[in-house]
């Protein structure tokens, strides 16, 4: 990897960390998640070239993918157990990085678990290993704290412009005897919960990613269209940030019609199954013989 991708890398990791910073500050009792989801993203816009993807705030069995809603009234409460997932993004290259707050309590058995597996991850991590040692070594640290991996959620590589590359690495040990290589960038995160440990798609969505731009007959689509190739590109993006294209009926309108086209795909909130509540932790990992994490604090 040039020495250049790599300061990209982590110019984008500095920002993010900055955006965390922050974002655990403003989080505690009372807290409207609109406002913060808007103050990160401003945040991130000012520094960066832009977001690698909104900033997901997820809530207790909401596991993650919830961008607040345009007008969201949600807020946080005592006892919740929330998620952070913050994009940022340099010439494309990307900061991927999560971190949870139980909204009142010091810390939570879920979060240290997410986080103990984390950690060891990147004490292991070097080249030439595993997707197999990897996702045996992060099952095993998950257990060891008693609670569950959340396990159709996985660990991914990042490329350029790519917030998901072709790498999957799993929080349970899977057969895969492929090795990660020298220079590949990972965003490698864990979801911990006390329920059976699987997420499954929920509603209403609230973000999006181009595909490939098709013909659309909307007026509105055809703005929406505009946006994504001029502004958002191949980086996922939300709802919320279209609300001055029209009318939010004439919206989910053309929304629709762009998901039906196959112009843009749907991320709908992902909510663990048994309605447990899940943690999360997650850093941006270049892999070398000694590791750079761009994004730890
Ligand atoms: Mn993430
Ligand atoms: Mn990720």
């Amino acid at each position: 990897m040039e020495k250049e991708i790599i300061e990209k890398y982590k110019k984008a990791g500095e920002i993010s960390k900055q955006a965390k910073i922050f974002a655990r500050s403003q989080i505690k009792d009372g807290t409207k998640i609109l406002d913060l989801a808007d103050k990160i993203e401003k945040l991130i816009r000012e520094k960066a070239d832009g977001t690698a993807f909104p900033v997901n705030i997820s809530i207790n069995d909401i596991t993650a993918h919830y961008a607040p809603d345009i007008n969201d009234e949600t807020i946080l409460k005592n006892g919740d157990l929330v998620k952070i997932d913050i994009g940022v993004q340099v010439d494309g290259y990307i900061a991927d990085t999560a971190f949870s707050v139980c909204v009142g309590e010091k810390s939570h058995p879920l979060i240290k678990a997410a986080e103990d597996a984390v950690n060891k991850f990147i004490q292991e991590i070097r080249p030439g290993k595993t997707i197999e040692e990897m996702s045996a070594l992060v099952e095993e640290v998950v257990l060891s704290h008693g609670v569950n991996p959340v396990r159709n959620l996985a660990g991914h590589s990042i490329e350029q412009y790519l917030v998901h590359g072709n790498i999957s690495i799993p929080p349970t040990k899977i057969t895969n005897k492929q090795q990660i290589k020298e220079g590949a960038a990972l965003g490698f995160e864990v979801f911990t919960t006390n329920g059976e440990g699987w997420v499954k798609e929920s509603s209403p969505t609230l973000i999006y990613m181009l595909l490939y731009p098709k013909p659309v007959r909307l007026r509105e689509s055809r703005i929406i269209l505009e946006k994504i190739v001029n502004e958002y590109k191949t980086f996922p993006f939300a709802k919320r940030w279209l609300k001055d294209v029209t009318s939010p009926l004439r919206l989910q309108l053309a929304l629709r019609e762009l998901v039906n086209s196959g112009t843009i795909k749907e991320y709908p909130p992902l909510r663990e199954k048994s309605n447990a509540i899940t943690a999360q932790a997650e850093e941006t990992v270049l892999v070398f013989d000694k590791p750079i994490v761009t994004t730890k604090i």
